[in-house]
C-alpha cells in the first residue's frame, strides 16, 4: 500500500551487494563523506563496466547534474523508461504506472553527495551498424554553503569529464549565478584535465525547468537554443566578469544547446503521495518530454565518449574514472 512512502521507489540496497532478485538499481560510485573527502567503489564501478557483455563496448556515457530537488533523478526514471521501452512508440507506458528507478522524492531533506549510476549499461544499435554501451549518470549536489559548493564542484566536474553529455539541470531560469557555478566546476575539470589530456569536454545540455515564458521562447530545444544564444551572448558593454563567464563556458564544450521544459503540475511539485504515475502529470510536461527524451537518447544521437580525440570503451572509462578521482583525492 502506499499510505507508507517507504517501498515507493527508494533503493537503498548496499552496493556492495547483488540485488537479491537480480533487478537493476541505482549504485553509489562516488560518495563525498561528512568530512568532504570522495570515496570511489572501485568495485561497483568494476562490477558494472567490466562486465564480460560490455567492456569492449565503446561507451556513451549521460550524466544529469545540478542542485539537488530540482526533478533530476524524476527526469532520469523517464530515461530508464525510455531506455528499456524504446522499441515501442508508448515508451512513456501506462498512465497508471508508478515512477521507479533512481530514487527520488519530495521533501528537502538533505541527500547524499556523489554520483550514482545505473547498474544495467543498455547496449543500442547505432544506425551506422556499431553497437554502444549506454550508461546513465545521475548525481547529486547540495550547492547550498562555501564547504558542500567545493564538494559539489568536484561531482560536477567528474561527471563532466567522465561523460559524453552533461544535463545541466536549472530551475526555472539560466541566472548568473548558474553560469558562475558552471564556470566554477568546469575550471575545476579543467585544471585536473590539463595535466594529462588537451581535449576540452563533450556535450553540454542547459535544461530549464518549469520554464514560465513560453511565449518569449517557446518549450523545447529550438526555443531553448535562441533563448541560451541571448543569454550566452557576448557584448562589449558587458562587464568583464559576464564575458569571461561566457568566454569560459564557450570555451569548454563542444557542443551546447538548451531545452526549456513546463511546469510539470502541482501534484508533482507538492503532493507528498505523488508516485510517478503519468496520468497526474501535466499534458504540456509530457508532450515536451515525449521530444526531450528521444532527443537526447535516440539511438542516432547518442555520442561516444571520446577523450584526447579517441573514442572510449567501459573498460578504458574505469580507468579514467580512477585516474580523475585521485586528482582530486590530492
Ligand atoms: P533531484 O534531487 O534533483 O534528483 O530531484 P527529484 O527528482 O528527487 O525531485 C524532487 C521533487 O521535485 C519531487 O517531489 C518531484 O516530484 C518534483 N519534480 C520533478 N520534476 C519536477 C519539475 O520539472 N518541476 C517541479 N517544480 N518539480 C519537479
Ligand atoms: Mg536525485
Amino acid at each position: 500500500s502506499w499510505g507508507s512512502l517507504g517501498d515507493k521507489n527508494v533503493y537503498d540496497w548496499s552496493s556492495e551487494e547483488e540485488e537479491p532478485d537480480g533487478r537493476a538499481r541505482p549504485v553509489q560510485v562516488l560518495l563525498v563523506k561528512d568530512d568532504h573527502t570522495f570515496e570511489l567503489d572501485e568495485a561497483a564501478l568494476s562490477r558494472i563496466l567490466l562486465s564480460k557483455e560490455v567492456r569492449d563496448r565503446e561507451v556513451v556515457a549521460i550524466s544529469v547534474a545540478g542542485a539537488f530537488r530540482k526533478g533530476k533523478s524524476f527526469l532520469m526514471d523517464f530515461m530508464l523508461r525510455y531506455m528499456y521501452n524504446h522499441a515501442s512508440e508508448v515508451w512513456l507506458g501506462d498512465s497508471d504506472e508508478p515512477l521507479t528507478g533512481f530514487s527520488w522524492r519530495g521533501g528537502s531533506e538533505r541527500e547524499t553527495t556523489g554520483i550514482q549510476i545505473w547498474s544495467e549499461v543498455f547496449l543500442v544499435d547505432k544506425p551506422d551498424g556499431r553497437q554502444v554501451a549506454v550508461l546513465l549518470m545521475d548525481t547529486q549536489g547540495t550547492f547550498d554553503s562555501q564547504s558542500t559548493l567545493r564538494d559539489s564542484a568536484t561531482v560536477f566536474a567528474l561527471s563532466t569529464m567522465i561523460s559524453s553529455m552533461q544535463v545541466y539541470n536549472i530551475s526555472q531560469n539560466v541566472q548568473e549565478d548558474d553560469l558562475q557555478h558552471l564556470q566554477l566546476f568546469t575550471e575545476y575539470g579543467r585544471l585536473a584535465m590539463e595535466e594529462t589530456f588537451l581535449k576540452p569536454f563533450q556535450s553540454m545540455i542547459f535544461l530549464v525547468r518549469d520554464w514560465s515564458f513560453p511565449y518569449e521562447f517557446p518549450y523545447g530545444q529550438e526555443g531553448g537554443m535562441k533563448f541560451l544564444e541571448k543569454r550566452l551572448k557576448i557584448s562589449e558593454n558587458q562587464h568583464e566578469e559576464l564575458q569571461n563567464v561566457r568566454k569560459h563556458i564557450h570555451s569548454c564544450f563542444t557542443n551546447i544547446s538548451c531545452f526549456l521544459m513546463p511546469h510539470p503540475g502541482l501534484k508533482v511539485a507538492t503532493n507528498p503521495l505523488f508516485d510517478g504515475r503519468i496520468k497526474e502529470i501535466d499534458g504540456d510536461f509530457l508532450s515536451n518530454l515525449k521530444v526531450l527524451v528521444p532527443w537526447l537518447l535516440s539511438p542516432r544521437n547518442i555520442d561516444v565518449k571520446e577523450i584526447n580525440g579517441s573514442k572510449i570503451t567501459c573498460r578504458g572509462l574505469v580507468e579514467y574514472f580512477k585516474a580523475y578521482i585521485k586528482i582530486y583525492q590530492g
